[in-house]
């Protein structure tokens, strides 16, 4: 089956149009006519006042990411590398210590994510094997005032809470 093309007219022929100026007034007679509409009435504008007003972030939304843990407050991150291995943007770093509480052989003993070379792809999420590492924060703006600071390390990730009950999964069939 043959694509169905459709040809535009290229515009240009008539001496106003090759002279731009006509063309060019009669866009700012567009633009200032929705500049004076908005102006007396900006009710069908569609503004959000933020940051006073904020977003809404969905479960599947990929903020910044959290290490979980167990009921006891242990982590759940078993430094088995597989985040490290798959992460495209290769800025993870983690360093392996040996576990004692008898849950598994290791834990991180350093887990650092370089948020500025980050591509919240999420493979990291889907490459671990223990749901040690979530990306469901809520966390969506991450402003600081130099780079070191946007090195986000292991206790950071490990006392952050996850934004969403499991209400909120159920809802939306995740
Ligand atoms: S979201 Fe992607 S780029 Fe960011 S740490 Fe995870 S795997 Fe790496
Ligand atoms: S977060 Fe998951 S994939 Fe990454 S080292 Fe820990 S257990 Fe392995």
């Amino acid at each position: 089956m043959s694509a169905k093309v459709k040809v535009v007219k290229r515009k240009g022929d008539t001496l106003p149009e090759k002279l731009y100026l006509v063309e060019v007034l009669k866009g700012m007679k567009t633009s200032f006519g929705h500049f004076w509409r908005n102006l007396r009435d900006n009710s069908r504008l569609y503004v959000r006042h933020y940051p006073e007003q904020q977003p809404e972030i969905t479960p599947r939304w990929r903020g910044r990411h959290r290490l979980t843990t167990h009921e006891d407050g242990s982590i759940k991150c078993v430094a088995c590398f597989m985040c490290q291995t798959n992460c495209p943007s290769r800025c993870i770093m983690i360093e392996a210590g040996e576990r004692l509480d008898d849950r598994d052989e290791k834990l991180p003993v350093r887990f650092d994510i370089d948020l500025l070379e980050c591509i919240y792809c999420g493979y990291c999420v889907e490459a671990c094997p223990k749901d040690a590492i979530r990306m469901d924060t809520g966390i969506f703006s991450l402003v600081e005032h130099n780079r070191e600071k946007m090195l986000v390390g292991l206790d950071e990730l490990a006392a952050t809470p996850g934004a969403f009950t499991e209400d909120d999964y159920q809802k939306r069939g995740l």
